[in-house]
């Protein structure tokens, strides 16, 4: 079957190795298969992630040699392959959801949530209790004009174990109502939640095969079960270790270090994804590599499973 991969950055702020780590892995699992390669810009929250920071991105990748086949022309219109543009297909699979009376209104404010999802887990996943499922719809207007908030929407999440074999990490299973709960569809705000709009927009482009960081494998069930619900063909999954800090810290886009605007000041591309396939296993040494020589070593098999941590003095 024809591999089709994808890059999938939310623009909040300049590229980050996090970032770089995943357009690699996916350009490289793509590629190797002679697979193709799509850009899709994840700006559903464009307060956060306005249009300059997703015309940023698409540079830097470009910058880094990754290259793609379908997505944002540089310098000219970026069309269909931005998500804040796609809401009327968000739109028709919420409706088809709604059909299959699955969906329902949520009034919670984020302080009643954080109340109400005990006992927290470990992982800090808020898991919704239920609380706005059993509203009739006389409850749910009165609360309406009571509160004056538009509500969220939920999905409606059955009583069911989704398992499923991601192609890195293995077997991996949640029990919906304790590990998943009723998930967010749609924002109280009119945004789109991002694990309806992925899968949306992952089966209308019509990618094979996701890869992306470790903390979105407890996302996976969820989408899995969209897909199923909306009647659409699930990809096959690669998750890969989290990079972390020297201090053990995970990476996160706050760490200025870890940015393109600082790192591509003091490295060339070659240097940074030399550096990343080392630490993730397929570069002998960290000497500078492009995406195209690492064609040759890059296998799954050789990136680690566990956390990712940074030595000193690196980067
Ligand atoms: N847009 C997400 C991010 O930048 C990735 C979503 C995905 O790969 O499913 O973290």
């Amino acid at each position: 079957m024809a591999v089709t991969g994808r890059f999938a950055p939310s623009p909040s702020g300049r590229i980050h190795l996090g970032n770089i780590l995943c357009c690699l892995l996916a350009w490289l699992s793509a590629r190797q298969k002679g697979g193709r390669v799509i850009l899709r810009i994840e700006d559903l929250d464009i307060a956060r992630c306005p249009r300059r920071y997703g015309e940023q991105m698409c540079r830097d990748i470009q910058w880094l040699g990754l290259d793609w086949d379908e997505g944002p022309v540089i310098g000219g219109p970026s069309g269909p392959y931005e998500q804040s543009r796609r809401t009327a297909l968000y739109q028709a699979a919420l409706r088809r959801l709604e059909a299959q009376g699955l969906v329902y209104p949520c009034f919670c404010t984020r302080a009643e949530l954080h109340a109400a999802s005990a006992p927290h887990r470990e992982d800090g996943q808020v898991v919704y209790p239920g609380t706005c499922r059993g509203l009739t719809a006389e409850q749910a207007a009165e609360r309406a004009r009571r509160t004056g908030r538009a509500p969220a929407l939920r999905l409606w999440v059955p009583e069911e174990e989704i398992t499923f074999t991601d192609g890195h990490m293995g077997e991996y299973r949640e029990w919906l109502p304790a590990d998943c709960g009723d998930f967010l569809l749609r924002r109280s705000d009119g945004i789109f939640a991002y694990q309806l709009a992925v899968v949306v927009d992952d089966a209308a482009m019509g990618v094979t095969e996701v890869v992306r960081g470790a903390d979105l494998l407890a996302s996976t069930p969820r989408q899995l079960l969209l897909y199923r619900l909306l009647g659409l063909e699930a990809p096959a999954f690669y998750h890969f270790p989290l990079l972390l800090g020297s201090d053990g810290q995970r990476l996160s886009k706050r760490n200025a270090d870890a940015g393109l605007d600082t790192l591509g000041e003091r490295y060339t591309a070659p240097e940074i994804l030399g550096k990343l396939a080392y630490l993730a296993g397929f570069n002998p040494s960290a000497e500078p590599r492009s995406g195209e020589s690492l064609l040759e070593d890059f296998a799954w098999e050789k990136v680690p499973r566990a956390d990712i941590r940074i030595p000193e003095g690196l980067f």
